[in-house]
């Protein structure tokens, strides 16, 4: 497979040229393909397998010709960990350097008003923390009813952190429509059973 064969955005393939990438890793071409087409992928894929291009890619080309609106944020990226969160919203940055698209990092350790002033303005692409995003949700602030895409990234690792509760609660926050492309380096049960209640009909990737 090659990155043209995957119909992404103009502005996505410009970034990934510009990144040095020339093909597509394993998980980024068994995800890229259903996810642009809507489906709701469950991504079996270890950190280092390029599985963080695998959901943005295809997130950035879906919402590139939407814009987003006070407090609903157009789509939602859970991470366990601050660092992670962090990393996303980086190659965030880099994959959509040529489109309009905004970005919000909601994470502990930094104040409440900076990124309420995101949120408030309105962002295309969430990337939380959960405890902080259900934060950030009490104050009565962020909806999430606009959510078209939500994606879990390491989710062996947000229940190991005990987050499967939150996860839980923020799938309900968001739409019954919407896309979720799910990501775990491995399928413990208590992650089957997450899947098996919040996905509907996944395209399932292992790599
Ligand atoms: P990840 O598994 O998402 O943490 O990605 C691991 C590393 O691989 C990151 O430094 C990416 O920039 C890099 N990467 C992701 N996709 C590709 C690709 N198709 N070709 C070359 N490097 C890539």
């Amino acid at each position: 497979t090659k990155f043209s064969d995957l119909n992404l955005d103009q502005e996505v393939m410009k970034a990934i040229e510009e990144a040095g990438y020339e093909s597509p890793t394993p998980i980024q071409a068994g995800a890229i393909p259903p996810a642009l087409e809507g489906r709701d992928v469950l991504g079996i894929a270890q950190t280092g397998t390029g599985k963080t291009a695998s959901f943005t890619l295809p997130m950035i080309t879906r919402l590139a010709h939407g814009r987003a609106r006070a407090r609903m944020p157009r789509s939602l990226v859970l991470a366990p960990t601050r660092e992670l969160a962090a990393q996303v919203a980086e190659n965030f940055d880099v994959y959509a350097k040529y489109t309009k698209l905004t970005k919000a990092l909601l994470i502990g350790g930094v104040s409440f008003g900076e990124q309420e002033k995101l949120i408030d303005r309105g962002v295309d692409v969430l990337i939380a923390t959960p405890g902080r995003l259900l934060d950030h949700f009490e104050r009565g602030k962020l909806l999430l009813t606009g959510v078209q895409i939500m994606v879990v990234d390491e989710a062996d690792r947000m229940l190991d952190m005990g987050f499967i509760p939150d996860i839980e609660r923020i799938f309900q926050l968001t739409p019954f429509t919407r896309q979720t492309l799910f990501f775990s380096a491995t399928m413990a049960p208590e992650i089957e059973r997450i899947t098996n209640t919040f996905l509907h009909a996944p395209a399932r990737i292992e790599v």
